[in-house]
């Protein structure tokens, strides 16, 4: 998506131990103009796969989603960091390790909010070495309910993720795939 590569470009910084900062626009502060575009994308690539929700995880996930779900017309369910493993007793839970803080917590849903017959799309920020997004699969294969794929704004393509997700079969779309980065220089290059 050449708007969303313009703009990393333009204003995303590259930090060192392959972080990429983009809060001025995507998860800090959030430009919902973008966001627009962004959601508009994943209809386009998605749109015809029938799907009855939107899950993502908290918290940077949650505005993506919240504005993607409105050209599906379709719920977001944003699964929860959580230390307690209960919400009312019936939760599907998963573990994720933290790219960016680097430690491991669960992640809740709430059983009632995934259903068998639901059939869900995930949209996240990033994908690096795809934990996230694997316990986002996990939680969706324990409700029985179908994945029709991943919507991921970028994707760090030097890191394992991508290749580890879609190595299971799952389709993965992401909007910008960094190919490589330079934190010395800041310059970013993307995947064709
Ligand atoms: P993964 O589980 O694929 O290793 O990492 C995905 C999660 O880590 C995303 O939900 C995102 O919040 C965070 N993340 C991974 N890499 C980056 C990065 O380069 N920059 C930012 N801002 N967040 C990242």
């Amino acid at each position: 998506m050449e708007l969303l590569k313009q703009r990393i470009r333009a204003d995303g910084l590259v930090k060192a131990g392959n972080v990429l900062k983009v809060d001025s626009f995507l998860n800090h502060q959030m430009d919902i103009s973008l966001f627009c575009e962004i959601g508009q994308e994943f209809k386009r690539l998605f749109g015809d796969c029938g799907v009855t929700k939107i899950l993502t995880i908290e918290a940077s996930g949650i505005g993506i989603a919240a504005v993607t779900a409105q050209f599906f017309n379709v719920p977001v369910v944003f699964a929860k960091k959580s230390q307690s493993k209960n919400i009312d007793g019936e939760v599907f839970t998963s573990r994720v390790e933290s790219f960016t803080h680097g430690r491991v917590y669960d992640i809740i849903v709430s059983k009632k909010f995934l259903l068998p017959d639901d059939r869900v799309l995930l949209i996240d920020d990033f994908l690096a070495k795809g934990s996230a997004l694997e316990g986002l699969c996990k939680l969706v294969e324990d409700s029985g309910a179908t994945l029709v794929g991943a919507g991921i704004v970028i994707e760090k393509g030097f890191q394992e993720g991508g290749a580890l997700i879609r190595g299971r079969g799952v389709r993965v779309e992401s909007l910008a795939i960094v190919e490589s980065m330079d934190d010395k220089t800041g310059e970013i290059l993307f995947r064709d």
